[in-house]
């Protein structure tokens, strides 16, 4: 069945996610722009930012088809709990070619759209009703609407507390952000970590032996799960970095602008 004849998953998309492509197509666009730029997958490493959940794994299944075994960076939710040494060692593990590195990163946050339309469901299989993604996000806005916030850290709760942590500042107080509007705040959440990082490493490095010329790009976006196992990239931004000269390509012009 072809995902157009579900018109209600179609309408939320072009609604809510206005440019969203196939998964597939997207990642092999960005490997075709990379290319055009000297990267490929015997020179560069990937290193990818998706929630655990197994849904989001067709994506990390086609950065690893196009760059080879990837580095996972993140969490619940596809926050960047791997941190300044997981994204260090990431970096190190980078081929270097011509005494240089190169490395992408892909930064997804995720939401699932349902056959009819409806935001933040998904059919597994062998599971009988709709269930939920992303099940973290789902789960900090109920606490939100039902007023029974937990704010303390949890060592056995420990990825939860930190996105309820990291989130919890950008939202209005005594709002409750919709799961669409959530997961778009998420992802910019995932995408400023990681740039922080980046700069705090290259700060640090500076003047050291691990001070390398380095090609680097960031795709960031939202993954969206629709029927039948269909997956969908809702670009957000795209930052390369070449030769040392910072120029950034803007993949999209969508931006997660309230809509
Ligand atoms: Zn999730």
């Amino acid at each position: 069945m072809s995902i157009v004849e579900n018109p209600g998953f179609v309408e939320a998309l072009d609604r809510y996610f206005p440019g969203a492509v196939l998964e597939e197509e997207f990642i092999a666009g960005t490997a075709r722009r990379l290319g055009e730029e000297g990267f490929s997958k015997s020179n560069t490493i990937a290193s990818v930012a998706l929630c655990r959940d197994e849904i989001t794994r067709p994506l990390f299944a086609d950065v690893e088809r196009v760059w080879g075994p990837a580095f996972s960076l993140a969490g619940l939710a596809g926050m960047v709990t791997a941190g300044r040494t997981g994204l260090a060692a990431a970096i190190h593990h980078a081929p270097v070619e011509d005494g240089r590195r190169h490395f992408v990163i892909y930064a997804m946050a995720h939401i699932a759209i349902a056959a009819n339309g409806t935001i933040g469901q998904v059919e597994r299989p062998g599971i009988p009703g709709p269930s939920s993604a992303c099940g973290a996000l789902v789960a900090f806005r109920s606490e939100l609407q039902e007023g029974t916030l937990e704010v303390e850290f949890d060592r056995y709760e420990t990825e939860q507390s930190l996105l309820k942590h990291r989130l919890l500042p950008l939202i209005e107080y005594g709002t409750v952000p919709d799961l669409v509007d959530l997961t778009k705040l998420t992802v910019t959440a995932i995408e400023d970590d990681l740039r922080e990082i980046l700069r705090s490493l290259a700060d640090a490095w500076k003047g050291t032996d691990h001070e390398m010329p380095t090609d680097a790009a960031i795709f960031s976006g939202i993954q969206v799960h629709g029927p039948d196992g269909v997956n969908f990239v809702w670009p957000l931004s795209v930052h390369v970095s070449i030769g040392g000269d910072r120029h950034h390509h803007e993949f999209s012009t969508t931006t997660a602008e309230p809509r």
